[in-house]
Order: C-alpha cells, then sequence, then structure tokens
C-alpha cells in the first residue's frame, strides 16, 4: 500500500493550496464583517481565477468540459477548499453530478454555463415536512395530457446557492395513475408560479443562501425532465454519495487549517511565565485534534481510492457515509478545542477558529445528519458484512 501523492496529486493539491491560500482567505475576514455578501464582480472575479487555473468542474467529465477529476483527485482539492471560512469555495465553477445527465439542449442551457461560471443551479429535495425520510416528499408533477407539460406543485425548503442562482433541480414525484415516480425537472427561477417565499439567516455567514421557495402551478415542458422519469431517487444517491466525500475532505482541511493556527498561537502565548503549549491541558487537546484530522483524512482518501478502484458502489456508499460521519463531528470537536485554546480570542468573528466553530456545525446536518450516516452505516453492517464495511472492501 502506497500513500505517496504521485507527482500529478503533488501538482493539483499545491494548485489548489495556491487558489484557496492566495484568492480566497485574504477575503474571510471582510466577507465576515460584510454579513456574508460579496459585490457580484468581486464574485465574477473568484470564479474566472479558478478557472484560470483549472479547478472548476473538477468533478465532471472532460468529455461535458469538466476536468474528469478521478475521485482522490477531487479529494486532494476539496482538502485545500476546507481550508478557507465563508464557505468561499463554492465560488469555484463546477455543477452538481447529476448534470451529466442533461440532454444536449438542456446541456446548452444549464451545464455548459454552469461550468463557465456563468450560471448557478440549486437542488429541491428537502420540504417542511420531508428532510431526513426524503420518502414522505409532497411535491408533485402532473402530466397535463392537453399540452404534454408538467404541472409542478410544492415547496422547497434550504434551497442552496450564490444569491444569482437562477435555476433549479427540482425533486418531485410524477403522478402516474396511483404511483407516484421520483422524477427531477430542470426549472428557471423566472418561471411564472415559482417564488421565493423566505430568505433566512443561518448561523453560518456564508456566500451560500438557502431560501425556500414554493412552486404553485409551474408549467415545464416535458423536457425539463433531467435523467428520466423515476430516477430522481439513484441521481439523487449518486449526488449525495459524492458530495458526502466531499465533505469528508473540507471537514479535513478545515483541521489541519485550525491546529496549525492554533500550534502557532500556543506556542508564542505566554503566560505564568510559560508557553501555554507547554501545559497538557492545552497541547493534548490539539494532539487530539491532530488523531481526528489525520483519521479524518485518512477515511475520506481510502474511500476515494475505494471509488476509483471500482469497489462495490453500495460498500462505497457506506464508506462514504463513515467519513462523512467521522470527518464532521471530527471537525467540530476539533474547532471547539482550538477556540478554547485560543481563550477570549477564539471568540472573536475576526478569528478563523470562531467562523469554523460556527460554520463546521452544519456538515453534521446537511447531505444527511450523523443520525442519518448512523442508519446508512449500520444497515449496511448487517447487509453487506462487517468485513466489508470497516475491513477490505
Ligand atoms: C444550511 C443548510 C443547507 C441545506 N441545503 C440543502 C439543499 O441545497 N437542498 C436540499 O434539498 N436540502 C438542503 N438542506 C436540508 C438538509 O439536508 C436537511 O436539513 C437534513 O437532511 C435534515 O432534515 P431536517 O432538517 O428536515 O431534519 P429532520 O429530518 O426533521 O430531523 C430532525 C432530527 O431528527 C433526527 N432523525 C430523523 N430521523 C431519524 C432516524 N430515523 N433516526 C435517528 N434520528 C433521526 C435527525 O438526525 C435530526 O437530528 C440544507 C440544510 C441546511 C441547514
Amino acid at each position: 500500500m502506497d500513500f505517496a501523492l504521485t507527482p500529478a496529486l503533488t501538482e493539483l493539491r499545491e494548485r489548489a493550496c495556491r487558489y484557496t491560500q492566495d484568492v480566497l482567505q485574504p477575503l474571510e475576514a471582510q466577507f465576515e464583517r460584510d454579513h456574508g455578501v460579496l459585490p457580484r464582480a468581486l464574485g465574477n472575479e473568484l470564479r474566472k481565477a479558478a478557472i484560470a487555473v483549472n479547478l472548476h468542474g473538477g468533478s465532471l467529465p472532460k468529455a461535458v468540459g469538466g476536468q474528469g477529476w478521478s475521485v482522490m483527485e477531487q479529494v486532494i482539492v476539496h482538502e485545500q477548499l476546507g481550508q478557507v471560512t465563508g464557505g468561499l469555495w463554492s465560488y469555484v465553477p463546477g455543477a452538481y453530478n447529476v448534470l451529466i445527465h442533461c440532454d444536449p439542449v438542456q446541456r446548452e442551457r444549464y451545464l455548459d454555463p454552469s461550468i463557465r461560471g456563468e450560471r448557478n443551479g440549486s437542488y429541491a429535495i428537502t420540504e417542511r415536512d420531508a428532510g431526513s425520510d426524503a420518502r414522505t416528499m409532497a411535491a408533485s408533477a402532473v402530466p397535463d395530457q392537453a399540452t404534454g407539460e408538467y404541472v409542478l406543485n410544492g415547496e422547497k425548503w434550504f434551497v442552496t446557492g450564490p444569491d444569482d442562482t437562477d435555476f433549479m433541480i427540482f425533486h418531485a414525484n410524477v403522478v402516474h395513475g396511483d404511483e407516484r415516480l421520483p422524477t427531477l425537472f430542470l426549472v428557471d427561477y423566472d418561471t411564472p408560479g415559482l417564488r421565493m417565499s423566505h430568505d433566512p439567516d443561518y448561523m453560518h455567514t456564508f456566500a451560500d443562501r438557502h431560501p425556500q421557495f414554493v412552486l404553485e402551478d409551474v408549467r415545464v415542458p416535458a423536457t425539463a425532465i433531467l435523467g428520466g422519469i423515476g430516477q430522481a431517487d439513484q441521481l439523487t444517491n449518486d449526488w449525495f454519495v459524492e458530495e458526502r466525500i466531499h465533505i469528508g475532505a473540507r471537514c479535513s482541511g478545515a483541521m489541519e487549517r485550525l491546529l496549525t493556527l492554533a500550534v502557532e498561537w500556543a506556542t508564542s502565548r505566554v503566560q505564568f511565565g510559560e508557553r501555554i503549549y507547554d501545559f497538557q491541558g492545552v497541547s493534548f487537546p490539539l494532539a487530539d485534534s491532530a488523531a481526528d484530522a489525520a483519521a479524518a483524512r485518512l477515511l475520506t482518501r481510502e474511500c476515494a481510492w475505494l471509488a476509483d478502484s471500482g469497489a462495490d458502489p453500495k460498500v462505497v456508499h457506506a464508506r462514504a457515509s463513515i467519513a462523512k460521519l467521522f470527518a464532521s463531528e471530527a471537525a467540530f470537536r476539533c474547532a471547539d478545542r482550538v477556540v478554547q485554546v485560543f481563550g477570549g480570542r477564539g471568540y472573536m468573528r475576526e478569528n478563523p477558529a470562531e467562523r469554523f466553530f460556527r460554520e463546521l456545525r452544519v456538515d453534521r446536518i446537511w447531505e444527511g445528519t450523523s443520525e442519518i450516516q448512523r442508519l446508512i452505516v449500520a444497515r449496511a453492517l448487517e447487509k453487506r458484512g462487517v468485513g466489508r464495511v470497516v475491513g477490505e472492501a
């Protein structure tokens, strides 16, 4: 087993590191002071800067204009992007992986401009009464036999995207007699009947907003269907697996930055005539955080390696849940400890540790809560066998 990065991976990591440290990190303190508002022109500059160094569309195949990265390459990049606060990494142009199922017309309209950083889409699954249990989703798509259109109705919550997002991937059930067929629709925000009903603030100060939308008798043509009728559950699952691995990687990166800042501070801060780092009450929590960070990184990279080596997708699914569960819980523990090590300075919003403490909290909730990851892992232990879930896949 070889854990060394190849020269190509090392170069990619360095490129992502330079973008994160030189382009994004210098903006984060002002971004926090401005309550998460970045002038649109500056946001577009960030997108162009990412494109200039070929960091855009990383997980998308080359055939559709992406970088065609392996899962390991995606992980190496997200480990770097996770080292910026404010979710500023979301300025790297890209698209939800389900958009690779676009037909040529959809591609020209949604996927191509997303990769070029000219359009942004959101993915609307969650509803007021359907969160962890997506089976209770009420959003519907009723075919109108006369026109061939679909009539969409529903209310979607936490619909994430930057403030210039202008289309959504709407997850609804096509009503076909007694059947309910989960299906994705591409819907432009300016389609009549679609409106933003509420745009709440959240714990974090983030580049993305998470508004609520209501769709009332929204008419779309059959060509708005993405990936075929009845395909939504599988397509959304593919998205969850990819994003859970990315979350594992970003949490690993966040821990690395937190630890770097904490060690720098604790080895220079003197109290009671000694460096606070020489008090075990300070250094031991950092040692525990180092164990957390290293374990999270290994779990995530191993999951990426399994995905790239063609392991059983069901096992990869479970391993992605393990990586996301461990890394997100560990990153939050780590942020809490680092805030403590900084003392009063750790409570200041200008300190990245304070911002990470608020921002990492959501990684235990979105893309499936920690409890849902445990459910997935527990089911896999029974169905796939302990050995494949924790050992050789
Ligand atoms: C900032 C943010 C951005 C988001 N972005 C998006 C987005 O872009 N698109 C989108 O569709 N959704 C998005 N979400 C929604 C997110 O995926 C859901 O919040 C999440 O899946 C949990 O659903 P819920 O909030 O309805 O909580 P619920 O499902 O109501 O859960 C409440 C609590 O009960 C627990 N629970 C539920 N069922 C079980 C069980 N069987 N066993 C044990 N515990 C259980 C949960 O773990 C949780 O602790 C976002 C959420 C946030 C906060």
